[in-house]
């Protein structure tokens, strides 16, 4: 008789999407379809420890045959889900040192108004502090060029990897500097969510774009230079969805006499 199913409660379903970086654990592709797989294959378990995010292949490799003949048992999965979810944390606590409000101004004085935390993220605070955001601002161009240099030793390897690797640094660091300037929004400007979770969401749902509107025969049919050309645009589409945010708000902060747009954005693109 087929277990009975009970629907993952949201909040449950967000937490390990987000942990996961809404990435498979087992082959770390980011841009492909994935689902929330249920370890213990009993799917009204639904605590978060049962819960591994897969790609469809992957998925299938833990339904062939049944018993000895599969690829992938629930304890490999467990070792996979594991180190993956510590890797994604590590990159987004690295990521947030580098480009937090804190790190990037020297400022102790942002109001943190924590709901939430995961781990040791700060998952939400709100400010509203112009000479603050004059400050980040201006440094962040600094920070970005010297992310730049670093990105552009790996991509000079043209090792596919590394390459990518540079390419998800950035990605990292542009995600950290929409989550900080959208702290200068109102709070719940950008709806219900968390700032991490929303941003992921959208940078996650690029990567699956990009993918499919470049494999129009199916995941895995293009090649490498796929993921290489996916993370690419998906960082281009960042730095200007930063470009935008700054025009907006050094506008609608009245800051726009000390800082000249127009030269920002050339410098954020140099
Ligand atoms: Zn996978």
């Amino acid at each position: 008789m087929p277990k009975k199913r009970v629907e993952i409660p949201d909040d449950i379903a967000a937490e390990i999407l987000f942990l996961s970086d809404r990435t498979c654990c087992i082959c770390s592709t980011r841009g492909k379809a994935v689902q929330i797989h249920h370890i213990d294959e009993n799917p009204s378990n639904n605590s978060i420890d049962n819960l591994a995010v897969l790609c469809l292949e992957c998925h299938n490799e833990t339904m062939i045959n049944g018993g000895f003949g599969r690829k992938l048992n629930a304890n490999q999965i467990i070792k996979y889900r594991k180190e993956w979810i510590e890797r994604v944390k590590k990159r987004k606590k690295k990521a947030d040192e580098i480009a937090s409000i804190e790190t990037v101004t020297g400022s102790t004085k942002t109001i943190i108004a924590t709901d939430k935390l995961v781990d040791n993220i700060v998952a939400y605070k709100t400010n509203d502090d112009p000479d603050l955001l004059k400050d980040y601002i201006r440094n962040i161009l600094t920070i970005h060029q010297k992310q730049l240099v670093v990105a552009q030793e790996k991509w000079d390897t043209g090792i596919t990897v590394k390459v990518n690797g540079g390419s998800y640094d950035m990605i990292d660091f542009y995600e950290e500097v929409l989550i900080e300037l959208s702290s200068f929004y109102p709070k719940g400007h950008f709806g219900n969510q968390l700032p991490n979770e929303y941003f992921n969401e959208i940078i996650s749902s690029k990567f699956e774009w990009y993918r499919l509107a470049l494999e129009p025969d199916g995941a895995g049919t293009g090649g490498t230079i796929v993921s290489t050309m996916t993370g690419g645009h998906v960082m281009e589409d960042l730095k200007q969805m930063i470009i935008d945010m700054v025009n907006t708000l050094t506008s609608s902060y009245n800051i726009d006499k000390e800082i000249d747009f127009s030269q920002w954005r050339s410098d954020w693109l140099q």
